[in-house]
């Protein structure tokens, strides 16, 4: 048994709807290839700063793997390969020439200095020099990574176009920081139209993460005239029925931390998730919905902006309960949209501006939105299966094309 496996994609169900010949569910059923080694760095006084580090191409048919370097001790070669796949499928679905990757770096980045991560990202780039000049990876910030990591990434290539989400000040996107969120944003307002016949105004929202993702996708519903009635970090959340102050709330967590913000009052995150609003939008870390507590649910619409928040177990209880889902691979796309944006400007030497990446991203979400939405009513599949029949098509075709199958 290929020890490679990849399991995201329902074979048996999509087969009834599609064409997969056997050779094409084969090569997308393990990665291609797959790099693990040991980073270590000694410090001034003598002490080792050790970590497990994994990259992994989980499928190329349709460009350079295109995949974030997680910095987080939950990293595994198991997690960088769910997440390479996810990118496989997210790529195909938005129709940009990119295929799927993941690196992932063990490491808590909050147990070392500014300038030992300087320093590890620098040897992290040193053990895969070669994917990286050759264009055969092309990484981005994930969980524990930043644009600032970007600019180390760039600094050690001299290639911009090497890795994306840089610092617009080294040739980074305008918007790149927000794209992820105002796709998530983008995603909420079609599927609220699409499946609950509601324009944003008044729409009722909670969001677990205050990240990245979370923060900019509140932000940008707020902007919409939604009311964004509950927000957490790890550490807790915060309701108001009258809706939460976001931009307060983005400022103050620039500075301090959003739970001592005197709006709203405190739940716990199994509180928010369990919600009566229109929409919940997890936005933090995976797994977090799962067969213990998706009963609770009460929302009616969810749109998933972190990688997997829902567990098959959930995902099942949550479709007989008629809840709409609209996964992670179309409503989180934005960000690799964006990065497609951003390689494709350092590659031109164009410039661009942040409205230019927002339309490319409006263009590519409404396209794939628009296939999910048509497969939905054709075949009377939910919407992740119906993206995910999206993805495969694209990627056989891809697969034809190339002589691969
Ligand atoms: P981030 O590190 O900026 O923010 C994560 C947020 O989640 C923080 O507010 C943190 O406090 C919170 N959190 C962490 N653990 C939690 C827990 N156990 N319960 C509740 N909240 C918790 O990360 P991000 O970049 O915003 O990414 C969030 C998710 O979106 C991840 O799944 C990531 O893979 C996915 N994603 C990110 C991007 C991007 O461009 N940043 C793109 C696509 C997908």
């Amino acid at each position: 048994m290929n020890t490679r496996r990849l399991t995201g994609l329902d074979f048996d169900t999509l087969r009834a709807y599609t064409d997969i010949p056997p050779s094409a569910e084969r090569l997308l059923s393990k990665t291609e290839k797959e790099i693990s080694f040991d980073l270590n760095l000694v410090r001034d006084d003598g002490s080792l700063i050790e970590a497990d580090c994994h990259l992994v191409y989980a499928n190329t048919v349709r460009g350079p793997a295109k995949g974030g370097i997680r910095f987080s001790p939950a990293v595994t070669l198991e997690e960088t390969r769910d997440l390479a796949e996810r990118m496989v499928y997210k790529t195909a679905l938005a129709g940009i020439p990119f295929g799927g990757g993941k690196s992932g770096i063990a490491m808590d980045p909050k147990s070392i200095t500014r300038f030992e991560k300087m320093a590890v990202m620098k040897e992290f780039v040193h053990m895969i020099d070669l994917e990286l000049k050759s264009g055969a990876y092309i990484p981005a910030p994930d969980l524990g990574t930043t644009p600032y990591d970007m600019a180390v990434v760039y600094g050690e290539t001299h290639m911009p176009e090497s890795v994306t989400g840089k610092p617009p000040s080294v040739g980074g996107l305008p918007g790149r920081r927000e794209a992820t969120g105002w796709g998530v944003c983008h995603t909420t307002c079609r599927a609220a139209q699409e499946y609950l016949g509601t324009s944003p105004e008044g729409l009722r929202v909670a969001i677990q993460g205050f990240g990245n993702v979370g923060s900019y996708t509140a932000l940008f519903l707020a902007q919409r005239g939604a009311k964004v009635v509950a927000l957490s970090d790890v550490s807790g959340g915060l309701v108001d029925d009258k809706g939460l102050d976001v931009p307060a709330l983005v400022a103050h967590t620039q500075i301090g931390n959003m739970l001592d913000e005197c709006t709203g009052d405190h739940i716990t995150n199994d509180e928010l998730l369990a919600l009566d609003v229109d929409v919940l939008i997890p936005a933090a870390i995976e797994n977090v919905l799962h067969k213990g507590n998706a009963a609770a649910v009460q929302a009616r619409l969810l749109v998933e902006a972190a990688n997997g928040p829902t567990t098959p177990e959930a995902d099942a209880i949550l479709r007989q309960r008629d809840l709409t889902v609209v996964p992670d691979i179309l409503a989180n796309s934005g960000g690799v949209v964006a990065s497609y944006v951003e390689w494709r400007q350092a590659k031109s030497g164009s410039l661009t501006d942040a409205s230019e990446t927002y339309e490319v991203i409006r263009s590519r979400i409404d396209l794939a939105f628009d296939q999910m939405v048509a497969h939905v009513k054709n075949h009377a599949i939910p919407p992740r299966t119906a993206c995910q029949l999206v993805a495969a098509e694209e990627l056989v075709r891809s697969m034809h094309d190339r002589v691969w199958i």
